[in-house]
């Protein structure tokens, strides 16, 4: 069986359009070309998953393709690699935790030095194992979060300032540096209706910021 491109998709935090989850044919921002991540295209939903066939397709940039080619995609690695990944997982019987794949530059970047051998580590202590993982798990997650915090911000201060294709470059570097997306994320919070107190203290700050250097961009938000 192959793998299924919806929960692919939902590892990666693509952005679902909800009204079409239950359906064989389920739309989601396409992470590809981002054209309906553009300002004015909020109902936009350009990609196609196709969670019959596994199948996905693009119909603004034609991006298409199975699931491999989606995660070899999204994970940036090649479809042989992924497939390889695949056999693997599934000969062993054995679901690998997030924190496993972590490399080791995500791993110095929150504090470690090496990057353990996790399947000895599983061999010889399972315990230790465990709560190794949970460890680097947490850490990860608390640094990730401040990350997607940091680049909320950069994304706000583009959309105030009219500077969006800069924010969203500055975004996009700082993503192939720590290998994780968090324009998808920043995104995801611009556009939902609610947003969480910190989105809110950071617009507060990127506006007063501004209000500094420029005035007259403020002027017209308020
Ligand atoms: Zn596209």
């Amino acid at each position: 069986m192959l793998p299924d491109i919806l929960g692919i998709a939902k590892k990666h935090n693509l952005i679902l359009n909800h009204n079409t989850l239950n359906k064989k044919e389920v739309q989601c921002k396409c992470p590809f070309c981002e054209e309906d991540q553009k300002p004015g295209k909020q109902k936009r939903f350009y990609l196609s998953l196709n969670t019959d066939r596994q199948v996905f397709r693009c119909w603004f940039c034609d991006e298409k393709g199975g699931v491999f080619r989606f995660i070899s995609l999204l994970e940036r690695k090649s479809e042989d690699e992924v497939i390889a990944e695949f056999r693997k997982q599934k000969k062993s019987g054995y679901n690998q935790h997030p924190a496993e794949r972590l490399s080791l530059s995500q791993l110095r970047l929150i504090g470690f030095s090496q990057k353990p051998n996790w399947g000895e580590l599983r061999k010889q202590n399972l315990t230790r194992y465990k709560n190794q993982l949970n460890w680097f798990w947490t850490e990860w997650n608390q640094f990730l979060n401040e990350e997607r915090k940091l680049a909320y911000a950069t994304f706000f201060i583009g959309t105030i300032t009219g500077k969006n294709q800069q924010s969203v470059d500055t975004i996009k570097a700082r993503e192939r540096e720590i290998g994780a997306s968090l324009l998808n994320e920043a995104v995801k919070v611009y556009s939902s209706k609610v947003r969480p107190k910190w989105a809110k203290d950071k617009e507060r700050l990127a506006l007063e910021i501004c209000n500094i250097n420029n005035p007259s961009i403020v002027g017209g938000q308020k």
